[in-house]
């Protein structure tokens, strides 16, 4: 198989997700990552990296590799599904704080449980993703210290291309503890990134991921904010929803100028989503080895109207399990019922279908002769082989005629 040997392999054969880790291992002056004419936050080497650095980046990359939760992780007491990995507690969860819950993506559990790391000082910063405020079509990554500084800068659903991680080892370097909330390729990365460097379990004290259906690349807002005839410039505010469960699609110019368009038509039918190829191929968009995945709570996969914000909460490791209980008892987030994995899979058809797909998607990029995610512990083989021949066939020859489009 076509082998990696260097950054534009990952970023040629479709594999960068563009999370930001391999600029922040080997700094801005080697790696620049900048918009692509697709729409994606893709990496360039500017600077030639070290051959060390490059290994270092192989071993974390989540466009090179993904695996499930460590060992370690695993309670005892873990209950296991094959599509949805281990969990310790499956059920609604939401945040007390009318705001956050109301400006939130879903009910504003993550957003409740960073502000009750930060008050209970648990830790002493949150690694997020918000709007860029000099451009708010546009996602950045950014420590907030306090309230107003983690809920001030629309951190939510960002739909967008993002780096998550482009700052971790800035962060890591303060030697302070403190949350990652992030995609779950984000996760992924900083798992690997744990076993090669120490700092990352004694710093980086809680993983906080969303079920994640891929994001949109850049061109999807492009065409929105211009079929409004508005410009990028022109832009004060730009929403992908929120204020409201699931709230709107919202845009505001400096002059006043709104507009906004209901989320189902923005996102319609799975094939106008415009994802990269990497989402296509994601061998783990639930977060399997994160502390806690928080999800939409929408029967059938997409929002009927809208309603107060209810998520779901599925915690994964006794760590998430105490978090969870600890920011319940100080009246931080609300429990509502218990859930099934029926349930979950009523809520996400699309992630439970992507799992059992994405194996044989694998397949046909190998027999294509395309390098391809390096998994473990992910179940995904287990799933292609309870799968009919038809239906692994069919992934199998879909994703070989996307990979032209690459
Ligand atoms: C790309 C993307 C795809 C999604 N796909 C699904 C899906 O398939 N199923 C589903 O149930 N929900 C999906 N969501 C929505 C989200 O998972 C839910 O809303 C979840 O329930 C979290 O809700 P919340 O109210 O707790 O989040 P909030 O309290 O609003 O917190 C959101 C958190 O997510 C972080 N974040 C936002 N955008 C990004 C980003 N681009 N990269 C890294 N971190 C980010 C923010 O920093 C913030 O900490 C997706 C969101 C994104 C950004
Ligand atoms: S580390 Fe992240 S940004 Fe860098 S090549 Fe891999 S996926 Fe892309
Ligand atoms: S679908 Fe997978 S690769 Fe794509 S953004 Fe979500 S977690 Fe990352």
């Amino acid at each position: 198989m076509t082998q990696i040997n260097n950054l534009n392999d990952i970023v040629n054969n479709g594999l960068c997700i563009g999370c930001g880790l391999c600029q922040s291992i080997a700094g801005k002056d080697s790696i620049d990552i900048s918009m692509s004419t697709k729409g994606r936050l893709e990496p360039k080497e500017i600077k030639k990296i070290s051959s060390e650095k490059f290994n270092t980046i192989l071993n974390v990359c989540p466009g090179v590799i993904v695996e499930g939760l460590p060992k370690e992780k695993i309670d005892t007491k873990a209950k296991h599904d094959l599509v949805w990995g281990y969990y310790l507690s499956l059920c609604y969860a939401w945040s007390t704080d009318n705001k956050i819950r109301f400006e939130s993506s879903t009910g504003g559990l993550l957003n409740g449980l960073s502000l009750y790391l930060l008050e209970s000082k648990k830790v002493k910063f949150v690694l997020h993703t918000v709007t860029d405020p000099e451009k708010p079509m546009r996602s950045i990554s950014k420590l907030s210290y306090n309230k107003e500084e983690l809920l001030n800068s629309n951190s939510c659903s960002r739909y967008g291309p993002a780096s998550p991680l482009d700052k971790f080892h800035e962060a890591l370097n303060l030697n302070q503890p403190f949350v990652f909330v992030g995609k779950p390729c984000d996760i992924s990365a900083i798992r690997q990134l744990s076993k090669i460097d120490k700092r990352v379990n004694e710093l980086c004290k809680y993983l906080l991921t969303l079920v994640c259906g891929g994001f949109a690349e850049f061109t999807k807002s492009q065409d929105f904010i211009e079929s409004f005839k508005v410009k990028e410039d022109e832009l004060s505010i730009f929403r992908y929803r929120g204020f409201g469960n699931p709230g709107k699609m919202y845009i505001k110019t400096k002059v006043g100028r709104e507009h906004d368009r209901e989320y189902n038509s923005f996102w319609g039918e799975e094939s106008t989503w415009r994802v990269p190829f990497r989402c296509k191929i994601c061998p783990d968009a639930i977060g399997d080895s994160s502390d806690i995945a928080a999800l939409d709570t929408w029967r059938g996969g997409s929002p009927k109207g809208e309603d107060e914000g209810f998520n779901a909460a599925m915690v994964r490791t006794k760590k998430g399990l105490d978090l969870l209980n600890q920011a319940v008892k100080e009246g931080y987030i609300k429990l509502g019922d218990e859930l099934k994995i029926n349930d979950i899979d009523d809520f996400q058809p699309h992630q439970v279908n992507k799992k059992k797909a994405v194996y044989a998607r694998h397949e046909g990029m190998r027999k294509k002769d395309i390098p391809t995610i390096s998994t473990n512990g992910l179940r995904i083989k287990e799933l292609y082989d309870l799968n009919s021949k038809e239906f692994n066939l069919k992934e199998e020859e879909g994703i070989s005629s996307r990979i032209k489009k690459i």
